[in-house]
């Protein structure tokens, strides 16, 4: 069962092949099995998942069930769910039960779709490893001395293993695109603004998007229709009409312009990457696209844009964590100052430690011109490059990742490195735009092939677009459909 597509096993439910019962046990039984050496989830939630599944059989058995009942999924645990343990890969949350559920895992409940548990990932999603993570590093299924990318690591290692059939994630910077190449995968991030950040614990505000990370675009397409929705709980959600992301899924490509960035394709990206890449790409003019060259004059500012409003908005939003409120309290106290001192000092991570001091110091009285005012007309600037691209072309195909899965411990003491790995996905976000990766081949990592991600972007809202985009390679290719054999 656990080689089956979420659109499969939706299928094989309805058609009664098997329960929900029998299907959620099989994947408790497989993240039981390999869960300790993969470390994908923080929490796993059996009975919760099983009294789910139940539920789901007597709909299913009454007729009126919907596509998704009887599906099982993860959930990355920075989503808050009610009486279930919210550790968004922090101790200052390592105890944390959530009062209410996140408005994603409320969507995902209503239609019927079951939860295992929660998956690791870095430390308040800050990180490209899963590395930052208190609860110890997520491993790489493809190969286990690698990580699986981050911060939506643990969602991807779940899903890659088949210990779920899918799983949601965020991405603020990358977070779902770069760990689904690393572990080929199909990820999507939304349109700003398109999923509610509702019960989403806050990293970057201004960039955070929830999305999923599933075997095929057919599947990613079936989680984001339950996924996506205006939501009067989160003010920056828009009120649009609900969108199809099904029926379009085979549209044809002939007459699709797809512009390709040169400054992806610079001396930074390595062949064994842009090979695939390219070769994806010629694929696409087989089903009829139009390949054009674009220019992006100002996407080399994102990084540095990214690492100035990214921990600006970080160091505001975790001020919450102070000890008094919630979270982490240190022992014993001298007085208020050291209670928030020690509580902060010992609950939070080296990584996080260094976000929310950059934060700080960018918007302080005497730098908040030179950085944090700078960083926000550099981003209007890389909006600007999107906008002029999509006057031009329908979509803009790129590498998702400049490398392959590098090695757990191997760049934990280089933080600028680590942040490179974001080099071509952090640009959507800073626009607010939808992306995806998807499987586009595999490269020789040094213990065996290891895969690569095709980057897709597309303008405002048009996910359908991109998911029909990515569907219709997956039917001439099969990258997608191959698993690590260790996990099989
Ligand atoms: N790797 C980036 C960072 O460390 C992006 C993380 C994310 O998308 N959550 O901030």
């Amino acid at each position: 069962m656990h080689t089956k597509t979420i659109a499969e096993l939706s299928r094989g439910l309805k058609a009664k092949e098997f329960s929900s019962v029998e299907l959620t046990q099989h994947f408790l039984d497989r993240i039981e099995k390999h869960n300790s050496e993969l470390n994908a989830f923080i929490t796993v939630t059996p009975e919760h998942a099983l009294k789910q599944a139940q539920e789901s059989d007597a709909q299913i058995a009454a007729g009126n069930a919907s596509p998704l009942a009887g599906v099982p999924i993860a959930h990355k645990d920075i989503f808050c769910t009610q009486g279930i343990k919210t550790t968004c890969g922090s101790k200052m949350l390592e105890n944390f039960i959530s009062p209410y559920d996140a408005t994603v895992v409320t969507n995902m409940r209503e239609s019927g779709v079951v939860m295992l548990g929660k998956t690791n990932m870095d430390e308040f999603a800050m990180g490209s490893s899963n590395e930052t993570s208190y609860f110890g590093p997520v491993k790489n299924p493809w190969d286990t001395t690698k990580v699986p990318g981050g911060s939506s690591g643990g969602s991807a290692c779940a899903v890659a293993a088949r210990l779920a059939p899918g799983a949601t994630a965020t991405d603020t910077g990358g977070s779902i695109r770069q760990p689904a190449a690393l572990t080929n995968l199909t990820g999507i991030k939304p349109t700003y603004g398109n999923v509610s950040r509702y019960g989403m614990i806050a990293f970057a505000s201004s960039l955070d998007q929830a999305g999923t990370l599933t075997a095929t675009a057919e599947d990613s397409a079936l989680l984001l229709t339950a996924m996506t929705g205006f939501d009067e709980k989160d003010s920056t959600s828009i009120q649009r009409p609900a969108d199809d992301y099904i029926t379009g899924l085979n549209d044809g490509l002939e007459g699709m312009k797809i512009g390709v960035p040169v400054e992806f394709f610079d001396e930074n990206l390595s062949d064994a990457i842009a090979a695939p890449v390219k070769a994806a790409i010629a694929e696409y003019e087989k089903l009829g696209a139009k390949i054009v060259d674009i220019k992006m004059p100002h996407l080399h500012l994102s990084v540095p844009t990214y690492y100035v409003v990214a921990p600006a908005e970080c160091s505001s939003n975790l001020s919450r964590f102070d000890g008094v409120r919630y979270g982490y309290r240190c022992e014993n106290p001298k007085d208020l100052t050291d209670l928030y001192k020690r509580s902060r000092g010992e609950g939070f991570g080296d990584e996080v430690k260094r976000r929310i001091m950059t934060g700080a110091y960018v918007l302080s009285a005497g730098y908040y011109d030179a950085y944090y005012l700078q960083a926000q007309k550099a981003r209007q600037l890389i909006k600007s490059d999107f906008d002029n691209a999509f006057k031009d072309v329908d979509v803009i195909m790129g590498p998702t990742a400049p490398n392959l899965a590098f090695g757990l411990g191997e760049l934990m003491d280089d933080p600028i490195t680590m942040y490179l790995n974001d080099i071509y996905t952090i640009g959507v976000n800073l626009a607010g735009l939808p992306g995806m990766s998807i499987p586009c081949g595999f490269a020789a990592g040094n213990n065996g092939e290891l895969p690569v991600g095709l980057q897709l972007i597309g303008n405002y809202f048009a996910e359908g677009r991109l998911l029909n985009v990515a569907h219709r390679y997956q039917q001439v290719t099969d990258w997608h459909s191959r698993r690590p054999t260790a996990f099989a």
